[in-house]
């Protein structure tokens, strides 16, 4: 068990919400002050606004891992004596680093949208508006018999071999090895200047390109020779498809039922609903945030009705002719992220020994009210 800084805890973070899903000029990452020191309380919010600074400070946090980043626009100054300026001057009088994951966290397996999704009951799942293709690289290595087995475990546990549900995939073929050691040199087996002849494993198995360092890494220090011999390939084969929102189907219900459930689901007292009440829903999508721009996208694969946020008046009407049923239950919603991030994250942290409270903040940031 250790203490971490925030550097550790941000890169645990980000083996599951890396910062390449974020689509393109999104604000993300570190915003303000350091990860240089120790942590030992994290807080996950959807806003950062300044109860929420005021909630950081009395709990002793040091980091703020945030949805909406608080700095979008860049800055021209910061001026103590505006909202923003003496918000910032607060954090870092305080040292309290903020942190913002925002369409990565939307993307990101298990991030906003996979939540939102299991809120809702949303059964198998699907990505409504893909963003990202993961690029799959094949590693071949060869390994004495001894150490295969550890070889093919350290492969593994870096990530390689996922394949649909199955992890640790790989395929080993026996064949000889030869090499001639040179001057200078300590091999494992055999001697300098004598050509030896090894019985090797040959290992093969895939791995997203962005695990390929970390596996490469483990596969080496696992490996007992002083050169390791492997090879990577470029792969045709089609990566993973991430993305934006999620499709898929719940238990038949009429669209008023269902916008009932949407309330309940989501913790929200009132919802918009554009659509024929008692219109039957099955297949539903979801998408966290302003998702306007996206309603095509959930009438094309065939939705019966389609819940985001900040749906705009002529949103409403163009799904309206187009037969597309739609539920606002406000921005907001995307606080499920608080709980579930919360979760997701201690695990991470468990799991690589370190000790750090996260908790959710408990600032309820939705601007609206209804009366
Ligand atoms: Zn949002």
């Amino acid at each position: 068990m250790k203490n971490p800084n925030g550097h550790e805890i941000i890169q645990l973070f980000e083996q599951f919400s890396p910062k390449g899903l974020a689509m393109e000029g999104d604000r993300i990452g570190l915003q303000i002050g350091r990860l240089n020191k120790k942590v030992e309380r994290v807080m996950i919010a959807l806003d950062v606004l300044e109860d929420v600074i005021e909630e950081a400070i009395e709990k002793n946090v040091q980091l703020i891992i945030a949805h909406h980043p608080m700095i979008y626009r860049p800055l021209k100054n910061v001026l103590t004596d505006t909202v923003q300026g003496k918000m910032i001057e607060k954090l870092l009088k305080h040292d309290i680093a903020v942190y913002a994951a925002h369409t990565n966290l939307d993307v990101a397996k298990g991030g906003v949208n996979d939540l939102l999704a299991d809120a809702l009951g949303i059964e198998a799942a699907e990505v409504l508006v893909p963003t990202y293709e993961t690029v799959l690289k094949k590693i071949v290595v060869f390994v004495p018999s001894s150490h295969a087995e550890s070889v093919r475990k350290a492969l593994g546990d870096a990530g390689a071999g996922f394949i649909g549900n199955y992890s640790h995939c790989s395929f080993s073929a026996n064949g000889t090895g030869r090499f001639l050691p040179g001057d200078n040199t300590t091999p494992y087996m055999g001697q300098a200047g004598m050509l030896e002849e090894v019985d090797e494993v040959r290992i093969e198995t895939i791995i997203p390109e962005q695990q390929l360092k970390k596996a490469i890494t483990a596969m080496i220090k696992a490996h007992p020779y002083e050169e390791v011999a492997y090879d990577v390939y470029p792969l045709e084969n089609q990566g993973e498809v991430l993305g934006l929102g999620r499709i898929g189907k719940v238990s038949e219900m009429t669209l008023g039922e269902f916008a009932k459930k949407v309330k309940a689901a989501l913790e929200v007292d009132t919802v918009r609903v554009v659509g024929d009440l008692t219109a039957k829903v099955k297949k539903v999508a979801v998408l966290g945030g302003d998702g306007n721009k996206y309603f095509m996208n959930a009438k094309f694969k065939g939705a019966d009705v389609y819940i985001t946020g900040d749906i705009y008046y002529h949103t409403a009407h163009d799904a309206m002719m187009q037969g597309l049923n739609m539920i606002d239950p406000g921005h907001n919603v995307e606080k499920v992220m608080k709980k579930g991030l919360t979760a997701t994250l201690q695990k991470l942290c468990t799991n690589s020994g370190y000790v750090v409270e996260i908790f959710p903040s408990e600032v309820n940031t939705d601007p609206f009210q209804f009366i």
